[in-house]
């Protein structure tokens, strides 16, 4: 289906728990999340009902995410279930790592396409203290897992956080020279995080750094850019030469047609179906499904009211949720 502007609206992001493990500092406040009343969120039989009207209004690819979706008890299953709806043909999951290792095969027996991988340092010591809690060797095996029951391309996501992690950026695009993964740098967004993270951290203001400013920082890289007839997905390909990989950005600050280029819903936890990361607009889906009400039309209307682009430019950011209430 088509939206307002003539995008095509294929692609549905599904939040499927507010809770982590980790408490990325960027993402989580230290303490979590207050822990939810499980009647208030979607049980698996009402995601796969979004699902199936969705796929009748055209949307073929779902992205589970969270919070984190492997701590959601029955992740599998549900891969499964949504496996079994008529006009999906992709189901990708987005998750930190840390329990990848022990979930990777069952994910792939039960038909998830691939998986993207967060992670935002090479330094074990750093991560321990972005993430607070985690702990890196246990991620990397959850990625070699990943691989070796063929969840791949993989893709691994870096939030680019200045005098963080900005100097492990060439460390990170080498990663591809002899994996064909893809390595994706993001631009890190303003989303309910502008307080201290900590006194390690400098001030959140001054932790965002701009793709613009990371590709002139990293020229001697010497990364080619990547034509694409068709534009897959948020990020703008490049590869290193010689590499079996690609290197990504993704950049809703530092990228004008950014927007142009969206094709996706998302679905909270909680049942809220938002046409945009950014925008606090959202439509309540599981208080429709509970009273029985068609919401085919509901999905028809979010579509249609799809911003032309977001406004974290102009300062607005969502102020109703934070990041991983929405699923990054
Ligand atoms: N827990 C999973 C994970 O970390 O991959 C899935 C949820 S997480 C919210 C999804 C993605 O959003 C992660 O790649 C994370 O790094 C990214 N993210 C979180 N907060 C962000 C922010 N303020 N700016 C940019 N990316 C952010
Ligand atoms: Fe958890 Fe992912 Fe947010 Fe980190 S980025 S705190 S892993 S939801």
């Amino acid at each position: 289906m088509k939206d307002s502007i003539g995008r095509t609206i294929n692609y549905l992001r599904i939040s499927v728990t507010d809770l982590c493990n980790l408490r990325c500092v960027y993402c989580m406040p230290a303490e979590g999340v207050k822990p939810r009343e499980h009647s208030e969120m979607m049980r698996f039989e009402e995601i796969v009902q979004v699902v199936r009207v969705a796929a009748e209004n055209g949307i073929s690819k779902i992205r589970l995410t969270g919070g984190e979706p492997l701590v959601r008890k029955g992740i599998v299953d549900l891969v499964r279930m949504i496996r079994q709806v008529s006009g999906i043909n992709e189901i990708t999951l987005t998750t930190n790592g840390f329990l990848l290792g022990k979930y990777a095969e069952a994910l792939k027996d039960a038909g998830l396409t691939r998986v993207n991988v967060s992670l935002d340092t090479l330094k074990p010591d750093l991560f321990k203290k972005i993430t607070r809690y985690g702990d890196l060797a246990t991620v990397w095996q959850g990625i070699e897992a990943a691989e070796k029951h063929g969840l791949v391309p993989l893709k691994l996501n870096m939030v680019m956080v200045a005098g963080i992690n900005d100097n492990e950026i060439p460390d990170f695009m080498n990663l591809t020279m002899q994996n064909a993964w893809h390595v994706r740098f993001i631009e890190l967004m303003p989303i309910q995080n502008q307080v201290s993270w900590g006194e390690d951290f400098p001030d959140p203001s001054d932790c965002y750094i701009s793709t613009g400013t990371v590709l002139e920082r990293f020229q001697h890289m010497n990364l080619k850019p990547i034509y694409q007839v068709e534009q897959l997905g948020p990020a703008k390909l490049y590869q290193l030469p010689g590499a079996r990989g690609y290197v990504g950005f993704i950049s809703p600050l530092d990228d004008d047609h950014f927007c142009s280029r969206c094709n996706r819903l998302r679905l909270t936890a909680d049942g809220n179906l938002r046409p945009c990361l950014m925008s606090d607009f959202e439509v309540p889906l599981l208080a429709a499904i509970r009273s029985g009400e068609d919401i085919s039309s509901l999905i028809k209307k979010v579509i249609e009211q799809k911003p032309a682009h977001h406004e974290l430019i102009l300062n607005h950011t969502p102020a109703n949720r934070n990041m991983m209430q929405i699923g990054g």
